[in-house]
Formats: structure tokens, sequence, C-alpha cells
């Protein structure tokens, strides 16, 4: 770079900074690495800048700063991309982390949520009005990441998928300019946010339906040990089979936390769980769960009334920030008992106690919205499946559960259809992307990247690559 050249840049970069309401963060400045961590702690990326954004303005103007500038573009919501695709290598991170205002409005059942916000936020206004929306089921994941993907969650089979209770979104464009879009607004594009993940622009608010929930609701895991675990999956099969829509279980193979709750000598047991959210009333929850809490000898019933709001922080502290993940994940069909066998062989196998796989039960309200109402593609998947390879910065199973992750994953080839975006990791590749979505949703959204992004500027992503 010649001395005019870098003159021009300060220069520019002091500009640009005016500009901001927000931090702008450079290497050496102060936050700086705090800046550039994200949950997963096996991302290690350092962006040229950082702009921490005050609110939409200060996304316009940092989207036409890095167009201007010919720099990558990330864009950051909550950061708990397991792929840690909200940090880059030398380009310019747009991170909306510092924007988590959420707005109710009870009368019409509504919310409006900025687009750095967490779904403990959400949650932590809605609950004040009794009301909810189907959000993640860890409160520190990020709302935009996770509504741009799709959304399942434990309310999801009652009232739908994240994106089946979207109302509208305002974003800045490639371009970066404003627009919102929604049935009436840019319907096209609309239909595209419900699932094609950030391909498309930068979220600066969603709008989203709420429904009366709680604020008690039945939930918590019924925990048995690993070796029932066949029985366990042959009696949930049936059990799940005729499931009211009110209730969301998702089985969970692995150890048991070593969490307050649970007795000290049951601390990192192999255990097969199904974790319960019964979003209706409680007495009714109780006749319907009983049958599960009554299966065979559970070694832990932590099935309770509660707080919708502490349920959906009970899991946060199995998946802190800073660990090390390694993910594979494929949606199931129905449980046969070949499929059984198959987990059973792999699930326990595992060498650091924090790995584990986790198996969302779908169906209810999530498989009767058409497939073709939004471009999230997987409706008619009865389950998922995510094994999570998870050991702390300071242990040494790197190597063997991303082989243990990988191994299950092959396995399960047989069984396989398709996959949730929300779940691919790092290397997973592009036809993993085209796996997600399928033939035509991919190619129905690749013609409307081509319409709002033809440069593909948002490409740090489960990237759709622009129809030529
Ligand atoms: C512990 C854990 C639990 C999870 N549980 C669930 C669950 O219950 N249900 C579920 O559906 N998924 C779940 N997920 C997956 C989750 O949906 C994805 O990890 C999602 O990407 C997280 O969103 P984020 O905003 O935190 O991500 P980030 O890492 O910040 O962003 C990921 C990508 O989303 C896009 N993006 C982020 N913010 C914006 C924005 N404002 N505008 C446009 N694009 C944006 C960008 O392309 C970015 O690269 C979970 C993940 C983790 C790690």
């Amino acid at each position: 770079m010649t001395q005019t050249e870098s003159d021009t840049d300060v220069t520019a970069l002091k500009d640009f900074r005016n500009t901001l309401l927000g931090t702008l963060l450079r290497p050496g400045d102060e936050g700086y690495d705090e800046g550039r961590e994200v949950w997963n702690g096996m991302i290690d990326r350092r962006p040229r800048l950082i702009s921490q954004c005050a609110g939409a303005a200060d996304v316009a103007s940092s989207v036409h700063f890095a167009r201007e500038h010919d720099l990558e573009i990330a864009v950051r919501g909550g950061g708990h991309n397991v792929a840690g695709t909200a940090v880059c290598d030398d380009g310019f991170v747009v991170d909306l982390s510092e924007m988590r205002a959420v707005w109710i409005d009870p009368d019409a059942r509504t919310a409006r949520v900025q687009g750095g916000a967490l779904w403990g936020d959400v949650d932590h206004e809605t609950q004040a009005h009794g009301l909810a929306t189907t959000g993640g089921v860890v409160s520190h994941t990020g709302v935009a990441g996770l509504t741009l993907g799709g959304g399942i969650g434990w309310l999801m089979r009652k009232h739908g998928l994240t994106v089946d209770n979207l109302r509208s979104v305002d974003m800045v464009t490639a371009d970066g300019e404003f627009l919102r879009a929604s049935d009436h607004e840019h319907p096209e594009l609309f239909w595209a946010l419900r699932g094609g993940g950030g391909n498309f622009g930068i979220v600066t608010s969603f709008e989203f339906a709420l429904h009366p929930v709680g604020p008690a609701v039945l939930a918590g895991p019924v925990f048995w040990t690993a070796n029932a675990a066949a029985g366990v999956l042959r009696f949930y099969r049936d059990f799940v089979r005729d499931a009211p829509d009110e209730l969301g279980t998702v089985v969970k193979f692995g150890t048991i936390p070593p969490i307050p709750v649970v007795p000290e000598e049951l601390h990192w047991r192999p255990a097969v769980a199904v974790s319960t959210c019964y979003a209706g009333d409680i007495e009714e929850g109780k006749h319907v769960l009983r049958p599960l809490r009554e299966y065979g000898t559970p070694l832990l019933d932590l099935v309770s009334r509660k707080p919708y709001l502490a349920h959906q922080s009970g899991l946060d502290s199995t998946v802190l920030h800073g660990w090390h993940y390694y993910w594979k994940s494929t949606d199931l069909p129905e449980l046969s008992d070949d499929l059984i066998d198959v987990l059973i062989d792999h699930a326990f196998a595992a060498e650091s106690p924090r790995s584990y796989a986790v198996m969302f039960h779908l169906g209810g309200a999530v498989s009767r919205v058409p497939e073709d109402a939004t471009a999230y593609a997987g409706r008619n998947a009865p389950h998922n499946i995510n094994i999570n390879g998870v050991w702390r910065p300071d242990e040494d199973f790197a190597e063997s559960d991303t082989e243990w992750t990988r191994k299950f994953f092959e396995a399960l080839e047989p069984h396989r259809e398709g996959v949730y975006v929300n779940f691919l990791g790092a290397d997973d590749g592009t036809h993993r992307v085209r796996e997600a979505y399928g033939e035509r949703t991919y190619r129905r959204l690749a013609d409307i990247k081509a319409e709002y992004d033809p440069d593909n500027v948002f490409h740090l992503n489960q990237n759709i690559e622009p129809t030529p």
C-alpha cells in the first residue's frame, strides 16, 4: 500500500467512525478480542474491523463502508452458529450483538425484536405478559440466525416453527438500503427469509406473533440408564406417534449433567433422557406424561410444574460459550427397529463426558404448513438428530470425539433424509446446503438471491449461490 492510499484509508476510517453511534473495533483495540469470540471456542478468526452497531443506521453505513472498501462481510447476531460464520479473517464483521431490544404489543400479541437479541431476551419480555413464541431451547442462542434458518423449539408442535410466527422483518440490503419484507411487501423475499438463512440481507428487527403460554408449564427430563435405551426408544416411538400438539419432546443421549438438581451419585452417568415441555393445562399434561414417567425404572424424574422461563434456560449451563464443538446432523424418519439399533450402537460411544446427541420430535403444527409456504424444507421429517462432540479447550477429546461424531453420522446414512440448515457444521460443504433445501426450493432461493444479492455479498453463511 502506498503512503497516499494508506492516508486515504485512515481518513476514510475516521470519517466512517464518526458516522457510527456504536463502536468500531480494530486489532489491538480494547474489546477487540472479546468482540471476535463466538460461542464455539474452536473458532479463532481475526477480522480487520468489527462494527458493533447501535441501530439500523449503523448497519446500513457499515454495509456501505465494507462494500466501498471491498471488505468481505460477516454478520453476527447471537454468535451461536457452530460453523462460526458470524466472524471472518481479515474482513468486516457487522455485529448486531448490542441491538437486543424487544417491544411487546400485548393487545395485538406481537413482539418486535432487534436483530442481535437472544432468545432469553425475548422470553423475558414476552412472559411478562404470559405470552411466548417458538424459540430455541437454549436461552443464549441468537434470534436472528435461528429464525432465518427456520426455528425449532419446545412450542413448535403447537405453534409452528419460529418462521411460521414471523410477520415481518426490517432489513438492510446488500446495497445498504432499508427494506421491509412481509406477506404484503416483497413477498417472494419474505418467503426466502423464512428458512433461507442470512443470504438475503441483514435483519435489523423481526416482528413475531405471540401466544398465551404458561407462565407455568409441566416440563423437564426423565432419565433411564443407557442400558435401557433400546426399550425406551421403542416405547417413545409409540408414545409420540399420537402425542397432542401441546407436548414437545427431545431425546438426549449422553451423560447426566452435574447440575444442582441432580443427585451427586448420578453426575456423568451414561443415560438416555426424554425431555418434555407440555405447553397446555398442567393437569392434562400430567395425564399425558404419566405413561412416559411410569415406563420401566427411571433413574431420575425431573418433570415438574415450573416457569416456562426457567425451562427455557435449563440447558444453558450444559453448552457453555468457549467450549469446543463439532457437530453433524440429519433429519430422520420414524424410528424403525433398525434405526434404533444404529442409535444405540453409537450414541454412548463418545469419549468426552460432555458429548451428546439430541433428537427433536417435530410433526404437529410444523407438518401442517404446506411444504412450499416457506423456504424451510424439512416439514415432513418426524425427527432430526444433532450429534454434538463437545470438550473443553483444555481437554484431549478433539480427535476421538470428532471421529465419534463422523462415525455415528455415517452409520445413519441408510436412514437419512435431509438436514436442518442451522445444524450444519463448518465442514459439511455446499452439497449439504442443497440437501437441506432440496433442488426445487434451492433453485427458487437462488433466483431470489440473484435479485437481492447478485454479487453474493452475504456469502459467509450456509450459502445459496445466486442464479447466474
Ligand atoms: C447451544 C445451541 C442450541 C441451539 N438450539 C437450537 C434450537 O433449539 N432450535 C433451533 O432452531 N436452532 C438451535 N440452534 C442452532 C441455531 O439456530 C444456529 O446456531 C443459529 O445460527 C444461531 O443464530 P445466531 O444469531 O446466534 O448465530 P450467529 O452465529 O450470530 O449467526 C449465524 C449466521 O446467521 C446469519 N445472521 C445472524 N444475524 C443475522 C442478522 N441480524 N441478519 C441476517 N443474518 C444474520 C449470518 O449469516 C450468520 O453467519 C442451537 C445452537 C446452539 C449452539
